[in-house]
């Protein structure tokens, strides 16, 4: 498939505005080119962003779930300035991620007394339901 041409929409705001200005195109057409730049935008900001690795999620969530969400946003914003959704969720992640990384820290190293094998590897799960192996109950530990 031949790749569109490139055209920059800052440039096609601009044209709009300035034949808009002096009566070139009519309202709606200067518009409709606003609009065409809007859309082109937002398509190099999708491809910015695939290049980036960045995914897009889709998430059921229930009204119970929203409104905690609602509530999150808005309490845990700065300054009266309530997180997006993606911004909030993604900040969790974050904190757990960290929370996640200092408990492994705490855990590794440490010897398990019943297969007398250093964590985080231990017993690899031979004894993974012995309540006296460190690893069982370590992985018991670091679920949420
Ligand atoms: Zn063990």
């Amino acid at each position: 498939m031949a790749e569109a041409p490139r055209i920059d929409p800052d440039l096609v705001d601009r044209a709009a505005d300035v034949l808009e200005a002096s009566g070139f195109v009519t309202g709606h057409n200067a518009d409709e080119m606003r609009r065409d730049a809007a859309t082109q935008r937002k398509a190099e900001q999708r491809e910015r962003e695939k290049a980036a690795g960045v995914e897009v999620f889709e998430l059921k969530m229930g009204p119970a779930e929203r409104a905690m969400l609602a509530e999150g946003q808005a309490a845990r914003g700065s300054q009266g300035i309530p997180y997006t959704a993606t911004e909030y969720l993604l900040t969790l992640l974050r904190n757990d991620n960290r929370l996640l990384e200092k408990q492994r820290g705490k855990l590794d190293g440490r010897m398990c007394k019943n297969c007398q094998k250093p964590l985080p590897r231990g017993c690899g799960g031979t004894w993974a339901r012995e309540s006296r192996c460190l690893l069982a109950r370590s992985e018991i530990a670091l679920e949420l």
